[in-house]
């Protein structure tokens, strides 16, 4: 088929997952022509900054941009909703799927799941934490070198740095972990790398923007169209040949043609718009996971407050981290000696202290996420709903980390509060959806290469393609995984 194209690469999204698509086929063929189109709008500060670097009032307007249907609401002065009954509050910036799903017998359900829909996706808010997939967190059918060279390039689009020295109120935090928490079959206890870095005295953090560089300058045929709905990718004859496009400022619809389509509208829209598509493989929206997740307060002991004469090199966040022996991440931090709390010395209290644990889900095709046939979203598509159930394991998974949130927190101070599981969602980490896959075996969407089976010139990127059960923050592998395939589109066009 002869397709007379608007633009070489249409790209949905402008999250990491899209961003990174974006530089590396820009970086490879300068002269391709580029659309990414976001539902969301701009927001304040150069095009994909990260919130937190942006003044305070800028950062509040960002916020309240990116909240979807909830956009320009102030929720904290808004009433308490009591139909809401977890204690997980929406974050800034964000808007829920459904907080109030209707769930079947034996379902838990996601209710805190949530999206933000703005230039940069989440990848403005986030906490830009990056520890590196470990053991069987590993993508298994992709060479252990290959995927190595691409989590490197993945912390170098990043900036990922890792914050922490044997030194100060970090470093006595990590030793004391260390007694505890390193053995045989465990790893050696860390720090969490972060995407951050220091400019003169100023942390500044990076996700999208930085993803994205100069690359207007350096790529021209590239063009962010912000308020940017795709309604649904035109396939003709199982090849994809664009997309139909609604302004979302006018209501206007139009049809733009692509030699490749890339969706990577986040872990629950990406199936989303493929359904809408009609792009329905047997996987779509199965094998739906989010991390099991407990984070609790801590007033930390003596040992482990003030100490300002470490100055910088005593920030850090402590990671314990993921293993096959124990499939499960840990953190703990002093907020005011942590990457998030500096700047904030003398300002916030310096015996706060966190304790986080995240574990793997246990993956079953039923957990999911459906779309409706016939009603719609607050953005016209289809109506989604998350089929979710936890198994016998991820009961002794919650035990255990029930478990490991009391002893991690004896070893440090006490504990502010009884550890809860956080209510499903909140690690808004939603993986498996369009998972990858070796073979069409009709348990996964795309191939190692993130190409939709059986549709040609279709890619997928996020946290969906992830394919394995993981504990460790996903977005420096969907990072890898984009800038993988997003190589071979690129190598691709460069031929024509
Ligand atoms: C507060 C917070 C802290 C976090 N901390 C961490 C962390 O420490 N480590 C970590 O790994 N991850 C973290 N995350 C998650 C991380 O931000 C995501 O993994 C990452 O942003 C996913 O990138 P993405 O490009 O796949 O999707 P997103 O960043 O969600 O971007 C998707 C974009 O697609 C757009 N879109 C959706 N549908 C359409 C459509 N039909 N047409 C056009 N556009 C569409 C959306 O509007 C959105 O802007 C955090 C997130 C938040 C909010």
């Amino acid at each position: 088929m002869t397709v007379t194209p608007d633009v070489d690469v249409l790209i949905v999204g402008s999250g990491p997952a899209g961003a990174t698509y974006a530089r590396t086929i820009g970086d490879a063929v300068p002269g391709a022509r580029i659309l990414m189109a976001e539902a969301g709008p701009r927001l304040p500060g150069r095009r994909g900054e990260h919130t937190h670097n942006l003044s305070r009032a800028d950062r509040r307007a960002a916020e309240l941009l990116t909240q979807g249907p909830d956009a320009g609401i102030e929720r904290a002065t808004a009433p308490a909703d009591p139909s809401v009954d977890f204690r997980q509050v929406v974050l800034p910036g964000l808007f829920f799927v459904d907080p109030r799903p209707v769930l079947a017998d034996g379902e838990v359900g996601l209710p805190a799941a949530s999206m933000a829909s703005g230039v940069g996706g989440m990848g403005v808010h986030w906490a830009g934490g990056c520890p590196r997939p470990r053991q069987s967190e590993r993508v298994p059918f992709l060479a252990a070198g290959e995927l190595d060279a691409a989590l490197d390039h993945a912390e170098a689009l990043l900036g990922v740095t890792v914050f922490g020295s044997d030194q100060g109120v970090a470093g006595a935090l990590r030793k004391r972990m260390a007694e505890e928490f390193e053995g045989p079959g465990l790893p050696p206890v860390g720090f969490m790398p972060i995407a951050a870095r220091w400019d003169g005295a100023e942390l500044r953090f990076s996700g999208t923007g930085a993803i994205l560089g100069d690359l207007e300058e350096t790529a021209p045929g590239f063009e962010l169209r912000a308020e940017t709905l795709v309604r649904r990718v035109v396939v003709e004859d199982g090849v994809a040949t664009g997309a139909e496009l609604e302004d979302r400022r006018t209501g206007e619809v139009s049809v733009v043609r692509a030699r490749r389509v890339v969706v990577c509208a986040d872990g629950l829209r990406t199936p989303q718009v493929l359904f809408a598509s009609g792009v329905r493989p047997p996987a779509l929206g199965r094998y739906l996971n989010d991390h099991l997740q407990m984070v609790s307060f801590v007033r930390l002991d003596d040992a482990f407050v003030g100490d300002e004469a470490a100055g910088i090199e005593g920030l850090g966040y402590v990671l314990m981290p993921f293993s096959d022996a124990r499939p499960i991440q840990g953190g703990v931090m002093s907020i005011a000696n942590s990457p998030y709390g500096f700047g904030t010395r003398g300002r916030i209290d310096d015996r706060l202290g966190v304790v986080t644990w995240y574990g793997a889900k246990d993956l079953q095709r039923g957990d999911a996420v459906e779309f409706s046939e016939t009603e719609t979203d607050h953005y016209g598509m289809p109506r989604m709903s998350i089929r979710y159930s936890h198994t016998a394991r991820d009961l002794e998974t919650i035990e255990a980390l029930r478990g490991l949130s009391h002893r991690s927190a004896e070893l440090v101070g006490a504990l502010a509060e009884e550890p809860a599981l956080a209510a499903g969602g909140a690690s808004l980490h939603y993986q498996g959806t369009v998972r990858m896959g070796a073979t069409d075996d009709g348990r996964s969407v795309c191939d190692p290469d993130l190409e939709v089976w059986g549709v040609r010139n279709l890619y997928v990127g996020g946290n969906g393609v992830i394919p394995t059960a993981t504990a460790s923050n996903p977005t420096l592998t969907t990072v890898a995984l984009a800038w993988r395939a997003a190589t071979r589109i690129a190598a691709e066009l460069g031929r024509r």
